[in-house]
């Protein structure tokens, strides 16, 4: 499976859920970048080099460090991949690393939320600097000055969630990633859910779309 959303969208969230009811590999790229840009490596280097100056990660090393983690994964067990192919060029890549793993993507799911609805929810979330647990203003916390109500910590928003990042974000989103959702509507394969709805009514959509038939 490979799923998209806009941030905000709780992609990251229903994947979770996906993967441990399908008992699935999660493969989210943009944490395994995140981890790799930490790496004193060369590959880890060039990473952070290219987060430093927000650009893109290149396809081709996507789909590379793609193939490493998809070898890492027994073959019996199912994956679900986040935010990959993320650039319409990264679709053939992708698909052919698959396949020469011996895998083929069955169901595209697409997690809808509005550009407004994205920036409200995402101008909301702020994480502890100590234990990096997240909360949601107006929710778990109530002002952000408050501390983490689990270690004390300070709380923070993250870094690029400033109005400049977020916009800057969400472009990327509707600009580069949206053509590869609409490939595979075309295709038939796609599920599109309704992100507005809580939690378990995302899930319970999605789960309706992969037992259609
Ligand atoms: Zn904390």
């Amino acid at each position: 499976m490979i799923i998209f959303g806009p941030q905000g969208s709780g992609k990251g969230t229903q994947a979770n859920k996906l993967a441990e009811k399908f008992n699935l590999s999660h493969l989210e790229t943009g944490q395994i970048f995140r981890d790799i840009a930490r790496e004193d490596s060369s590959l880890g280097r060039k990473i952070k080099e290219l987060n430093e100056n927000k650009e893109m990660i290149p396809d081709q090393i996507t789909v590379e460090v793609l193939r490493h983690f998809l070898e890492l994964v027994p073959s019996e067990k199912g994956v679900i991949l986040d935010s990959a192919p993320r650039t319409f060029g990264q679709i053939e890549p992708v698909e052919k690393t698959m396949q020469e793993e011996g895998r083929t993507i069955d169901k595209a799911i697409y997690i809808a939320l509005s550009y407004e609805e994205s920036v409200a929810r995402i101008t909301k979330r702020f994480a502890c600097t100590k234990c990096f647990r997240h909360f949601v203003l107006g929710k778990d916390i109530q002002d952000s000055s408050e501390n983490c109500p689990t270690c004390g910590g300070l709380i923070m928003q993250r870094g690029d969630d400033t109005p400049d990042g977020i916009a800057k974000r969400l472009k990327t989103f509707y600009e580069v990633t949206m053509p590869v959702i609409e490939h595979y509507r075309a295709k038939g394969m796609l599920i599109e859910v309704d992100g507005k709805q809580g939690v378990e009514e995302v899930f319970e959509d999605i789960l309706r779309g992969l037992n259609k038939e």
